[in-house]
């Protein structure tokens, strides 16, 4: 059954109004007539089963049928901060971690980031990958459509660290302290926690970047023994948490 996002004052007492972009989805990608029936998530809220009783170019009335009991949003908030990276590798990012249950995404501008994101041209890039974001969300069933911030230098992310509880970065020189420091760290995860996850380009951290990470109190983590390139490196640890606290946990 075809999923769609509204915003919360598009739901009224027991019936929903949609507009914008959905109307288009519903009418002529779906070709959607009265009394077919949908999933409305309301943006970071609940699901409610809907049925179509008028439909017109711009706006979709939906009676609430009921109100679904799914919760398939990951226990804990997870932030991944990308070194920027080529081509179009941050897009699949995006796309894979939101299944894997991302809450938000910080493109980082990094020392050895190749690409660099003209700030001219940020504003674009972000509604592009806040439309890659809902895609992936509606596709996976997702309650909640991640957040994609502007692109930030290394010292705006750290700015930004008071916003979590956990702030880590995935380390591919990790030394044997940092070897379980991931498996630690998740082990750890409380519901409803929040937790930043930094990973670098592909020419990895400089050096320097990883002394002012340390110093601030971002903790490294290892990903094993292998390199992963760096579009694997968060879908790995958005499954080794969806894994811990998930699939293990009840
Ligand atoms: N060019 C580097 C590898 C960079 S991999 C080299 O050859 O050593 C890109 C990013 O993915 C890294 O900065 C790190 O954040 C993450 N990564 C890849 N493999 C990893 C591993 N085994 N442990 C921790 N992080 C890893």
């Amino acid at each position: 059954m075809q999923r769609y996002f509204i915003n919360g004052d598009q739901l009224l007492e027991d019936y929903a109004i949609i507009t914008g972009e959905n109307v288009h989805h519903i009418s002529a990608v779906m070709r959607a007539n009265v009394d077919d029936k949908m999933i409305l998530c309301v943006h970071g809220g609940n699901s409610y089963l809907a049925q179509i009783v008028e439909i017109n170019k711009t706006e979709v009335k939906a009676k609430i049928v009921e109100q679904k009991k799914e919760n398939v949003e990951l226990p804990v908030f997870v932030t991944i901060a990308q070194g920027i990276t080529k081509g179009d590798k941050f897009d699949w990012v995006l796309q894979k971690a939101t299944e894997g249950g991302a809450s938000g995404f910080i493109p980082v501008a990094m020392k050895r980031s190749v690409a660099k994101i003209d700030a001219k041209k940020a504003d674009k890039k972000v509604e592009r990958w806040q439309k890659i974001v809902l895609e992936a969300a509606r596709q996976s069933h997702r309650q909640k459509v991640p957040d994609v911030g502007m692109p930030v230098d290394m010292s705006g992310l750290i700015a930004t660290m008071m916003a979590y509880d956990v702030c880590m970065f995935a380390y591919e020189a990790h030394d044997m302290d940092s070897k379980h420091a991931l498996a630690d760290m998740i082990a750890s995860f409380d519901a409803g926690m929040r937790v930043l996850l930094l990973v670098g380009p592909e020419g990895g951290f400089d050096m320097s970047e990883v002394e002012a990470l340390t110093e601030a109190g971002f903790i490294a983590v290892g990903l094993g023994p292998r390199i992963l390139r760096t579009e694997t490196a968060p879908i790995y640890v958005m499954s080794a948490i969806s894994y811990a606290m998930e699939v293990c946990r009840s």
